[in-house]
């Protein structure tokens, strides 16, 4: 299939593209390098450095079957502080990327969507039919899409799917982490033992968990991108699908610590600090609608072993 990756620079578009090319199929990524990184896009891929507002010609031109869109800004923190970046690259962005598409007469997409547009859970695992309601401005733009796509499904025949990411982890084909600002655990866990930090703050042990640390999800990066190849010829033509992506088992922040001192082999110094604002206890995912579905399955769902991959391509960037 000929292919336009959007945000083919960061870590989960690189790993797809690779992914995709390994499949044999012809990719161009589209990435304006806000936090992407050049030298992340895979070598076999054509790269076009535009952003989502510019990417009609780009489409025009390309003539992609199908899009697999995961450029967008992902910090929730800043989110809460600069909601208008948000709402500009993920909402308006995406709307110039569909009519882009609509105008190339390209219909098919799959989405990066996440956990984030549930908020605070009811239920856990959490079914794709639980009640939405982010508790930030990064999930509402992201559940705003969601509700874009279902549009441009009913309306213009869009084959559409969202893919509902957990805490995606791990590394594959060299491609790892590497964002400037890091938020996430287990990257930062690896930067203490890598000695470019001095400890890792906990936040929060007092959640109504057995260790009183939160509990996640973490889904490797290499099964989230076998569900997108999965995903690209799975709907028809006016549909518009929503799958969770989880490895269906919950980790503690303590047991992702625990497991990085194991697999690295060197001490994690902490410090337990306050809760941070909009942390749900526990997000972990019923991904029973994908399996059924499309047959997907994930098969690295060892703790150890996502840090593992994550540890290891770490080291080799270092
Ligand atoms: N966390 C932590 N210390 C850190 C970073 C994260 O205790 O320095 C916790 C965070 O509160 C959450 C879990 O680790 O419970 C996963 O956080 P992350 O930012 O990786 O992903 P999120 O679940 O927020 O998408």
């Amino acid at each position: 299939m000929r292919v336009l990756v959007a945000g083919g620079a960061g870590y989960i578009g690189s790993v797809v593209t690779a992914a995709l090319l390994e499949g044999g199929h012809e990719v161009t990524v589209l990435d304006d390098l806000s936090t992407g990184h050049a030298d992340a896009v895979p070598s076999g891929a054509r790269f076009v450095q535009a952003s989502l507002h510019d990417s009609a010609p780009v489409l025009a031109e390309v003539r992609p079957e199908a899009v697999l869109h995961f450029a967008a800004k992902s910090l929730v923190g800043e989110s809460q502080v600069k909601p208008e970046v948000y709402w500009d690259t993920n909402v308006s962005g995406t709307l110039a990327l569909l009519e882009a598409m609509r105008a190339a007469d390209c219909r098919r997409i799959v989405f990066s969507s996440t956990a984030a547009t549930y908020g605070e859970p009811e239920q856990v695992p959490i079914r794709e039919d639980a009640p939405t309601r982010p508790t930030n401005t990064y999930g509402a733009t992201k559940l705003a899409v969601d509700a874009m796509l279902t549009s441009y499904a009913a309306a213009y025949d869009f084959a559409a799917v969202s893919l509902r990411y957990f805490n995606v982890a791990g590394a594959a084909y060299g491609l790892g982490e590497r964002h400037t600002t890091e938020t996430h655990l287990i990257p930062i866990a690896l930067q203490v033992v890598a000695g470019q930090r001095d400890h890792l703050t906990i936040y929060g042990e007092d959640y109504p968990t057995p260790d009183g640390t939160c509990i996640r999800d973490y889904i490797h990066v290499e099964d989230l991108s076998d569900a997108h190849l999965l995903a690209l010829t799975a709907p028809s033509p006016g549909q518009h699908r929503i799958y969770n992506l989880g490895n269906g088992t919950g980790f503690s922040v303590q047991q992702v610590i625990d497991a990085v001192r194991e697999v690295t082999g060197h001490p994690v110094p902490v410090e337990v600090g306050q809760r941070r604002a909009g942390d749900p206890a526990q997000l972990v995912a019923s991904s029973d609608r994908i399996r059924g579905d499309l047959g997907w399955t994930p098969k690295h769902t060892d703790l150890a072993g996502i840090v593992r991959d994550a540890w290891e391509t770490a080291q080799k960037r270092a």
